[in-house]
Order: C-alpha cells, then sequence, then structure tokens
C-alpha cells in the first residue's frame, strides 16, 4: 500500500469544498471572509455555509481582527492551533535541519546539526530524533503532539511510497522504510518524504516570491545541481517522481567526467563541488594569489563562497570562474526556457551566496539564447528564503497534507 494512502487515519477528512477552503486560508496573506470569496471567485454565502462546519470541527478558526477592517471588523481566519504540531525535516548531504510549527507553519523552533548523509539512515534519524526531542522538550511537547511530518532527503524519492529510489550520493537508504520507521516513533502523524528540491520549489512557492507564480522553475546549485518544477501552482514530480534532474544535462561535449559517467554535464562544470576544484587548481598553480591565501587560511579545501571573496575583492581568475560557471548554467537554462517556459527561475542552494556576478551570468545567457517570447516576462533571481528553502518547503508538505478529501 503507498505509504500516503496508509497514512490517512492520521489526516483529517473533509469535502473537496472545504479542502479548497483551507488550500486557500493558509496561503499568505492572511484571510477574511471577503478576501476568500474574492480569491475563490465564489460568493459570501459559499464561504458561510463551507467555513461553519469548518468552524464548529475546530478547524479553522478566526484567529484575530483584520487590520483596517472598519466598522464591522473583519475576522483574519487560520487553521486551529489545536488541530496540532508538524515538524519539518531538511536532511542535506553535511546537515540537518528540523522545524517545529503549529499548523500555520510559522516557526516555532529551529535545530540543526552536522550529519554525513552516507551513514546511513539508521545514524541519520538517530541525529533526527536528537534534535526532535530537543525542540519538543523546548516547548514542553511530547512525540503524540505531532499531526504531520515533511521530511526532504537529497536523492530521488518515490513520493507516494516515501522511498528513496537509487540514490547516487545516500549508501544504505536505498529503499529505506523511512515512513514506517519515523511513524513508530510519532503515533498520531503521518510523513511525507520528498526530494529535497522539490521540497524547496513548495517552500518558495508558498511563502517566497513565487507565491504569485504559477509556472516556477526552482534550481537548487548545491554541491550538485537540481531543480524543482511548479506547474500550475504545484509541485510536478513525474511520473516516477524524478522530475527536475536536471544537473546532467549536457553542456559541453566531452567535458569533465561526471559522477554519472558521461561528459560534460552541467553539474560537473558548475555545481559547488566543480567550482571548489577548480578554485583548488587555481589556488595551487598560484593563478590566483587570493584562492591561493584562502587556501593557506583554510588549511586544505575552499568552497564556492571562497571564490565569491575573491570575486568580490577584484581577483580576476576568480572573476573568470564566476563568469563561465554561470555561462553554463545559464545554457542549461536556455533550454528548459524553451521547454516550459517558466514565470520566474529562481536559484537556491550554497552557491547562490556567491554573490550577484554569478546570477548576472546566468541571465546575460537566457535573455541572449532564448526565444524572445520565452523571455519577455521571465524573472531570474535568487530565492528570498535562502537557506530555509527546504524547511519551509517540508514544513508546507505536512501543512498541505494535514487534510485530505474523502
Ligand atoms: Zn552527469
Amino acid at each position: 500500500m503507498h505509504a500516503i494512502q496508509a497514512t490517512r487515519e492520521k489526516r483529517i477528512r473533509v469535502s473537496e469544498e472545504e479542502k479548497r477552503l483551507i488550500d486557500q486560508v493558509i496561503l499568505p496573506p492572511e484571510s477574511t471572509r471577503t478576501s476568500l470569496a474574492q480569491a475563490l471567485g465564489v460568493s459570501p454565502a459559499w464561504i458561510t455555509k463551507t467555513i461553519t462546519p469548518l468552524i464548529e470541527r475546530n478547524l479553522i478558526t478566526e484567529i484575530g481582527p483584520a487590520a483596517g477592517s472598519g466598522g464591522r471588523r473583519a475576522k483574519i481566519l487560520g487553521i486551529n492551533p489545536a488541530v496540532g504540531f508538524l515538524i519539518g525535516v531538511d536532511f542535506g548531504a553535511t546537515s540537518l535541519d528540523v522545524a517545529l510549527s503549529g499548523p500555520d507553519i510559522n516557526l516555532a523552533g529551529q535545530k540543526s546539526l552536522p550529519i554525513n548523509i552516507d551513514a546511513g539512515p539508521e545514524i541519520c534519524l538517530k541525529a533526527f530524533h536528537e534534535l526532535t526531542d530537543a525542540l519538543l522538550q523546548e516547548h514542553d511537547l511530547c512525540r503524540e503532539d505531532i499531526r504531520g511530518i515533511g521530511m526532504g532527503v537529497p536523492g530521488p524519492v518515490d513520493f507516494a511510497k516515501g522511498r528513496v529510489i537509487s540514490p547516487p550520493i545516500m549508501p544504505g537508504w536505498d529503499d529505506f522504510p523511512l515512513p514506517e520507521a519515523i511513524m513508530e516513533q510519532f503515533p498520531n502523524s503521518f510523513v511525507l518524504v520528498d526530494n529535497d528540491v522539490n521540497l524547496m520549489a513548495l517552500g518558495a512557492l508558498r511563502q517566497g516570491r513565487a507565491h504569485d507564480a504559477e509556472n516556477t522553475l526552482f534550481i537548487k546549485v548545491g554541491s550538485g545541481i537540481g531543480g524543482g518544477i511548479v506547474c500550475g501552482g504545484r509541485v510536478y514530480r513525474g511520473a516516477s517522481g524524478c522530475a527536475g534532474d536536471i544537473g546532467h544535462i549536457i553542456v559541453q561535449r566531452n567535458g569533465p567526467l561526471c559522477r554519472c559517467g558521461n561528459r560534460g554535464c552541467v553539474e560537473a562544470l558548475a555545481g559547488g563541488m566543480a567550482i571548489a576544484q577548480q578554485a583548488m587548481s587555481l589556488a595551487k598553480s598560484g593563478e590566483s594569489p587570493l584562492l591561493a591565501e584562502a587556501l593557506q587560511q583554510k588549511g586544505g579545501a575552499l568552497s564556492a563562497v571562497d571564490v565569491g571573496a575573491a570575486a568580490a575583492q577584484g581577483d580576476v581568475r576568480a572573476l573568470q570562474l564566476i563568469d563561465t560557471s554561470g555561462k553554463y548554467v545559464g545554457e542549461m537554462l536556455t533550454h528548459l526556457v524553451s521547454f516550459y517556459n517558466p514565470d520566474v527561475i529562481l536559484i537556491g542552494g550554497g552557491v547562490s551566496k556567491i554573490g550577484h556576478r554569478f546570477l548576472n551570468a546566468i541571465r546575460q545567457v537566457v535573455l541572449k539564447s532564448a526565444s524572445p517570447l520565452a523571455t519577455r516576462d521571465l524573472r531570474i533571481e535568487y530565492s528570498s528564503l535562502g537557506d530555509q528553502a527546504g524547511i519551509m518547503g517540508a514544513l508546507s508538505l505536512a501543512q498541505q497534507n494535514l487534510f485530505y478529501v474523502g
């Protein structure tokens, strides 16, 4: 049985109309009865008829008066906090973030630990429990108070089953029953697992700049490169859940060897790992004095962010490295723009901390090479959620799935 189906007993059953209303209530900005009627294109009578049973069931509540609502004060509506708490989990290759929130997904607390995802699921889940227990203790809660858990992992996920499938960097995680293992410890909660970049796209869609953008690409440039696709306001996962695996689009024939076995993949040229390797050779050869200095100070390893710092001080080779990396990402995106015609492309992940020159290099190539109609209204920006995109996406996934139509 699919994990999503298996967890229905842990979720809250509502009608189709009620779900439509709830999905609107949970979106920013804050909703009133009037704003809901406008957003959904329905009559005030429809709102009253649909919302009354939800208020009676303690699922929706009036959380306060709307600002400037005048005479008969309009009330801001929200999910009733009594519904329970949510946990968002963001597993990275080297770090773990866990956040606790109410059903409104405003953060109550967040904790992080360095981990090594290669250590396998048992050890990584221990770190997850350590952080979660600490958060629960701080807020005087117990595991039974948690109603939903959303989790992102840095690998391909069969979303319906919540299983990691043949991940390139996560030995021991293949087909591991993550939702089942976690649900054993959280008896009142469902657990949904998704690929980290899909969750970044979801986080950006729900909270960030892509909120009003129906068709968004979220590009994570971390050690590797991945993409999350928002289509018609929803995360698009594809037939097998691996849509957006864009890091291995080839942008240079006979280019450097990629970990996938092909040559010239965009990830092998412009991913964080590739940028760091090129920075190391520029430092060791002395071609970049500032990177050489940084390497000496750090004693061993450089990252893309060091390249950004050297470039900010005018280091010629660091500037060139950023321009070329941006150019390769831009070339890959040109193909995606022609194929998908997005409203917005959001760039996130560690390499986005390298500075605005990288973004400008990407923009230049896309605007020059993609078709004028596809780029006329296209925005290419860094994600405004920064490091929080994954965790906000994980909480959003839990929030969206608290309620199901049945
Ligand atoms: Zn590759």
